[in-house]
């Protein structure tokens, strides 16, 4: 018996190394097995878009701009006699939705260039070093099938600035693009369009003459840009009437995309009416679903009902006394979205400036309703969560970007990172604080002055829901409101003391 234990135990020991690693190459192998295959992606020109140019509205500019770049492509020869060379790479930039990857596709269909689209995030490999070839192999390809068209949508996702630690491989990509822009000329007839949503985000190697030295700002588009745009998306549907101005007056600050999600809305609308044409009024419920949410089910029981009447009537009441805040459109306590409730300001032109006085009579018009809950009902509630988001961005960017604080004036801080004293930061708190309790007590006195009005306006809402603007305005113009003197209140809070 001990003799055989002894046989056996050397047996185990003899083999047990190569069972474990028999177990390890199993292991391995289902391991592999289960790890995404990254296939190197078949790259070949897209020549099946059919966006034209009739069906990018409103951005005249980077247009113009774009069309030159055709031209370039098409005609060559008419440039180079003249000594032009082609430029190299254009980046477009701007919000998202307004339209760039649009923009692009419409360069390949009007230029008789080979267009070859990739996003950035598909050079972002797991493993280092694919996405460098892959960008090498793009251009490759590019080249020896000219005239044609690079295209890279979402350009941020290799672009942005190098030397993070963990973007090793990003680094490795963009070096590599760095490297392939450098490597052709404009005689190749070659062009890199990229596209971006941040421009700030990106490296500015990137940005340098000879690599994307054209960058084309794509904005949201202004009123005659959204009725073309909301023309451009109707074409095709039976429309009854429709006043696109109107829609476009409403809609300042939407982009391309949000038009377009609109026209489609109001199809729907008309659709589920069993309409065969669709109306004025589909628009309107379109815009309110795009703007402000799904209608919700919510039953929400008395009481909170009030509370939200009174939270709408103090947003109303304050922008309706407020001369330069834009009007109230609507005041709805249907629930949609998250919001139980919601007023809609609609501005009557596109404004690109806005005085300190007016951001600051913005956040008193988003305080205004949390003021009317404190002050009817003794108590507030979360639902300002969403006001109180804003006021606070609109502080933030009131101190730290345009120089509006009190003591922190005409100076544009730095980008919010490491080389931000606390010093700094902590001023930059006490003026946002400051700044909010202005607006705050603006807000209270204006409520508290209002009291009658601001009780019609919640009744009124509560028996109808909905107020649209003329009711406002009957409402309003029944009661007599007292007129604030703001200047005062504001000389009151800038004497030492107070
Ligand atoms: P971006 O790339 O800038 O984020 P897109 O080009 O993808 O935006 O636009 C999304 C959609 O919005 C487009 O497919 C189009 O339907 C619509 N759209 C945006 N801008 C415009 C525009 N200027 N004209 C017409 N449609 C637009
Ligand atoms: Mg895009
Ligand atoms: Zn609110």
């Amino acid at each position: 018996m001990p003799l055989l234990l002894g046989i056996s135990s050397y047996d185990i020991q003899g083999w047990a190394p190569i069972v474990l690693m028999l177990i390890l190459v199993v292991i391995f192998a289902m391991t592999l097995k289960f790890m995404p295959r990254t296939k190197p992606q078949k790259i070949k020109p897209d020549s099946d878009s059919s966006v034209r140019w009739e069906d990018v509205a409103g951005v005249t500019e980077a247009k113009d701009e774009l069309k030159e770049v055709v031209d370039f492509l098409r005609h060559p020869k008419r440039f180079k006699k003249l000594g032009a060379r082609v430029p190299k790479g254009i980046l477009l930039h701007g919000p998202p939705g307004t339209g760039k990857t649009l923009l692009a596709k419409a360069v390949a269909h009007e230029a008789n260039a080979k267009f070859f689209a990739q996003s950035a995030s598909s050079f972002v490999e797991m493993f280092a070093g694919l996405g460098a070839a892959r960008i090498r192999r793009l251009f490759k390809i590019a080249r020896d099938q000219a005239p044609a068209i690079i295209f890279i949508d979402e350009l941020d996702a290799v672009g942005a600035t190098r030397g993070n630690q963990f973007s090793g491989e990003k680094d490795q990509t963009l070096n590599q693009l760095l490297v392939e822009m450098d490597g052709f000329e404009g005689a190749d007839n070659l062009v890199v369009i990229a596209a971006s949503n941040l421009l700030e985000k990106l490296d500015p190697a990137l940005l340098r003459p000879g690599r994307f030295d054209r960058q084309i700002l794509v904005t949201p588009p202004d009123l005659n840009g959204r009725t073309e745009i909301l023309e451009v998306h109707s074409k095709g549907k039976p429309c009854h009437e429709v006043d696109f101005e109107l829609i476009a007056r409403q809609t300042a600050g939407l982009t391309g995309a949000d038009l377009a999600n609109i026209c489609n809305e109001a199809a729907i609308f008309a659709g589920r009416q069993e309409r065969d044409v669709i109306l004025m009024e589909d628009f309107e419920d379109a815009l309110e679903r795009v703007v402000a949410g799904m209608q919700s089910r919510r039953v929400i029981n008395d009481h909170e009902k009030s509370v939200v009447a009174y939270h709408e009537a103090g947003h109303a009441l304050c922008s309706e006394l407020l001369p330069s805040v834009e009007k109230v459109h609507k005041i709805s306590i249907i629930p949609r979205g998250k919001a139980l409730g919601y007023t809609l300001n609609l501005p009557e032109e596109d404004r690109y400036l806005k005085s300190k006085e007016e951001l600051i009579d913005y956040m008193v018009v988003l305080l205004g309703g949390r003021v009317a809950e404190h002050v009817v009902f003794g108590a507030i509630t979360t639902g300002a969560s969403d006001d109180l988001r804003k006021v606070y961005d609109i502080s933030r960017s009131m101190v730290a970007d345009y120089g509006m604080g009190t003591q922190l004036n005409n100076r544009r801080l730095p980008a919010e990172d490491y080389s931000m004293s606390d010093n700094t930061r902590r001023i930059i708190d006490d003026e946002q604080q400051e700044l909010t309790d202005l607006a705050y007590r603006r807000a209270l006195d204006m409520v508290m002055a209002n009291r009658p009005l601001l009780d019609e306006l919640a009744r009124t809402l509560l028996d109808n829901e909905v107020l649209e603007r003329g009711d406002i305005e009957r409402v309003c113009g029944m009661k007599e409101p007292m007129a604030k003197p703001r200047i005062a209140a504001l000389e009151r809070h800038t004497t030492p003391g107070d």
